[in-house]
């Protein structure tokens, strides 16, 4: 909490109890004032106070997307083996990078049925 915001806050908690004392007194007129001008400091700290934080997210954000930009492109994925970019994506070499298990390729048998899955979700979706 910032310096006038502090301030503000504490003039308002001392307005609120000026007008509640003179609410006690019966003295309506002035309980009003008091309040209402307590609303008023109150409302001005909530907007302050929203402000500050929009202009630290925004200074942030910019802060990240700086970052980012800095940074350059993202690099494009290096292709695992000559043979699976060759044969486009179809069959990989003895010297693919990719784990065995990410190397296979489905059968017909297995195709179809991952077809029919497919189809059979989309049906019912
Ligand atoms: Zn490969």
């Amino acid at each position: 909490m910032t310096r006038p915001e502090t301030a503000r806050v504490l003039g308002a908690t001392l307005l609120t109890a000026g007008g509640t004392a003179t609410a006690f007194h019966h003295l309506w007129w002035e309980t009003g004032v008091f309040w209402v001008l307590a609303l008023f400091l109150a409302e001005g700290v909530i907007r302050q106070r929203r402000a500050r934080r929009d202009r630290e997210r925004r200074a942030r954000v910019e802060a990240e997307r700086a970052e980012l930009a800095a940074r350059g492109p993202a690099p494009l994925p290096v292709p695992c083996c000559r043979i699976w970019r060759s044969s486009e994506g179809a069959v990989h070499g003895a010297d693919c990078t990719r784990p065995p298990a990410a190397r296979t390729t489905l059968r017909d048998a297995e195709q179809r049925i991952l077809d029919q899955l497919d189809d059979d979700t989309r049906d019912t979706a």
